[in-house]
């Protein structure tokens, strides 16, 4: 399975100052009092993985997610979250024990994703997952809320996020995408 070993996050949403979480084997667990950036942390996760909808990130746009500002510090200008993911075992085909997603943005919109620091398309990002079977294993965020949620369906939409787990959206995707050639 995939392990997550670490996040660093900077400028994003309540995190103005780079933040380093260390991830154990096992299960993590994230405490705190309301309001103190507990969901924000899932949200950089679910973002950085190529989340796009600003909506679903519980702002109205994009640039919701940039810190901006207190009573204390003034807003900035970039958002950066890095998920460092162990690689020992080599589940993701590159040749590097650690694989660093990377995902930034600016204020005017811009910006990038990134594999071990070279920029790359959100594709990349998408297909280097899907190769793991990531779903599979049970790379998943249940939300504030979402149960409910889901429960509450309709089966399409049921049975696509069924598919997603299982691990076979990628043949879906590739099936798509030769079509269209
Ligand atoms: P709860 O226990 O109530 O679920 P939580 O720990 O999950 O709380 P979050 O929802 O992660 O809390 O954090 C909410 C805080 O993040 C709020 O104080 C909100 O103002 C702050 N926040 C969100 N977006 C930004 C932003 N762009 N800039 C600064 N602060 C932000
Ligand atoms: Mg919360």
């Amino acid at each position: 399975p995939v392990f997550l070993k670490g996040i660093h996050i900077q400028g994003f949403k309540s995190f103005a100052d780079a933040v380093k979480l260390e991830l154990g084997q096992g299960l993590s667990v994230i405490v705190g009092p309301n309001g103190s950036g507990k969901s924000n942390v899932a949200d950089a996760v679910r973002w950085v993985l190529g989340e796009q909808s600003a909506k679903s990130l519980r702002g109205s746009k994009m640039e919701d997610v940039i810190f901006s500002g207190s009573t204390q510090r003034r807003p900035v200008g970039m958002a950066e979250v890095s998920l460092i993911f162990d690689n020992t075992t080599g589940i993701f085909p590159l040749d590097f024990r650690e694989v660093t997603i990377t995902r930034r943005v600016y204020r005017d919109g811009e910006g990038q994703y990134l594999i071990n620091k070279a920029i790359c398309r959100l594709k990349d990002i998408q297909e280097l997952f899907m190769d793991t079977g990531a779903g599979k294993e049970g790379f998943s965020i249940i939300g504030q809320g979402r149960v409910e949620e889901i429960l509450t369906l309709k089966s399409e939409e049921r049975r696509s996020l069924i598919e997603e787990a299982a691990g076979i959206t990628k043949y879906r995707s590739r099936k798509r995408e030769a079509l269209k050639r």
